[in-house]
């Protein structure tokens, strides 16, 4: 139902900002209330612009958006899609995998490559093949979900809130446009069976003022949340992505925006492996970069799931009290940062290295947008200080331009012109005069001088080697 920002991001470089135009909703805000309508917390996020130049939070569909990258997969002439094969054995060799997928019809084929990403979720085969166990937080809860379309496209619920009612939590989020998602916990006394009911689903949705007679189901589900990440994420040429490699309770959003992180962080590293232009001991920093953030995002849904999954009355009247009382001397609504990378792929020391960096509004050769539109995406010299392709040696400039590189001068009237000034700040805040980032917009490394470009690109030649 949710995605953030730098997922907003990751979306736009796979080609489908287009297509999910109008098929989102921006989240200003993400309510936790008690029984009595009491606020517990509030999230405030930014629904015009964030670092990555896109709302903060976004509401949508998923099964929409799996639709428009299914779409988008076939559309591309380096991408074969084989709908209905099940892979049933995994052979991972010294420099090979092979897969043997078992089609409809009973035959099975065998496909061999470089490598195999298991993204096969929660109950991942490839996990299995490759041996890797669970760091298992131990948390987990039945919950039905319902996703519902309002007859009515005006119907006023509350926007994202989550109700820590101990008779019945519940979750009652928008669904993009048009689109309603609850979500009922089981309470102990009932079976999953007796929930897992179009019935249950509306005697539950009764008291929101919705019936068969304005809303249409379109599906209902009950769901075992669940918080652990795998110990293992890669076995020589077989790696994991997605629930494949972690799940998490949904309380954050970010179960499918951590899959969607793996992927952007993996991608250009079996890129590049492949190709040649760096060792494979890059494939490591996959998950000793992912691991300590997915885990910290567990964290965070686990320690959010704990306000909410509880039926013990005495419990909640404990809970809401200090929580209304914290929540009665803030300020200002909390902000949900996202938790940093772990060791990797970056300049040791370097300030802001595997920061997120930032996605403004630039005009380049008469074009305004978005920067990854205009100016384009991979690995990026930026720099507000002056033209970094000036700033190199031939030997770090030839690099670049090996690995697709490219350089750009940003600022008010540059080349790429800072339209809104937000490269000045982001340097400005961090003391930096030049940024090498890569191509899942991470930060590389940084430099107080434009002249230390040449040593920022020899940086990372080493690391990739
Ligand atoms: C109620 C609920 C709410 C959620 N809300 C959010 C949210 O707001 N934001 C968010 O970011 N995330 C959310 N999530 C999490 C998100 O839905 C998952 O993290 C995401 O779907 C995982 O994607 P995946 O591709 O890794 O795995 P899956 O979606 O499980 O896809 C795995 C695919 O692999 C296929 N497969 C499995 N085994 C094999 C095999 N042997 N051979 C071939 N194919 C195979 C399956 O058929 C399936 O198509 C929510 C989850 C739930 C349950």
């Amino acid at each position: 139902m949710h995605f953030d920002h730098e997922v907003a991001r990751i979306l736009q470089g796979a080609g489908v900002a287009g297509a999910l135009a109008g098929r989102t909703v921006p989240a200003p805000v993400y309510e936790w209330r008690n029984a009595a309508g009491e606020t517990l917390i509030r999230f405030g996020r930014d629904a015009e612009r964030s670092l990555s130049g896109w709302p903060e939070s976004s509401m949508f569909c998923q099964p929409e958006l799996e639709a428009i990258l299914d779409a988008r997969a076939r559309a591309l002439p380096t991408v074969s899609v084989e709908r209905g094969a099940e892979g049933v054995g995994l052979r991972v060799g010294a420099d090979r995998v092979a897969l043997d997928a078992r089609r409809g019809d009973g035959r099975t084929r065998r496909l061999e490559a470089r490598y195999a990403v298991g993204c096969d979720g929660a109950n991942s085969f490839v996990r299995e093949q490759i041996g890797s166990g669970w760091h298992d937080l131990g948390f987990h809860f039945d919950w039905l979900v319902v996703d519902l379309v309002p007859s009515d496209p005006r119907w006023e619920g509350p926007l994202n809130w989550q109700l820590c009612d101990p008779a019945r939590p519940t979750t009652l989020v928008s669904g993009g446009p048009g689109r309603r998602r609850f979500e009922f916990m089981r309470l102990p006394h009932e079976t999953r069976d007796e929930l897992d009911h179009p019935d249950a689903a509306w005697r539950l949705l009764a008291p929101w003022g919705l019936s068969p007679g304005n809303a249409k189901l379109e599906r209902h589900a009950v769901y075992s949340f669940r918080a652990r990440w795998a110990d293992r994420w890669r076995a020589g040429h077989a790696l994991l992505a997605g629930d494949a490699a972690h799940q998490m309770p949904p309380f954050a959003g970010q179960g499918l925006c951590a899959g969607l992180r793996d992927a952007a962080n993996l991608a250009w590293k079996l890129d590049l492996v492949v190709r040649g232009l760096a060792s494979e001991a890059l494939l490591d920093t996959y998950a000793t970069e992912r691991a300590p953030h997915v885990s910290a995002m567990i964290d965070l849904s686990v320690s959010l799931g704990r306000v909410i999954c509880v039926a013990d009355p005495a419990e909640a009247a404990a809970r809401d009290r200090r929580m209304s009382a914290e929540a009665r001397t803030r300020t200002s609504p909390v902000a949900a940062a996202l938790p940093p990378l772990g060791p990797g792929c970056f300049v040791p020391g370097s300030r802001a290295a595997g920061e997120l960096f930032v996605q403004d509004r630039v005009r380049h050769r008469g074009v305004s947008g978005l920067f990854d539109d205009v100016v384009g995406r991979g690995f990026a010299l930026v720099s507000p200080a002056g033209d970094p392709a000036a700033a190199l040696d031939a030997e770090g400039a030839a690099f670049l331009a090996a690995l697709g590189g490219l350089t750009a001068h940003v600022a008010p009237g540059a080349p790429v012109d800072d339209l809104a000034g937000g490269y000045a700040r982001w340097f400005a805040e961090r003391g930096a005069a030049v940024a090498l980032v890569r191509p899942d917009f991470t930060v590389f490394g940084t430099a107080p001088a434009l002249t230390d470009a040449t040593a920022l690109v020899a940086a990372l030649r080493s690391r990739l080697a």
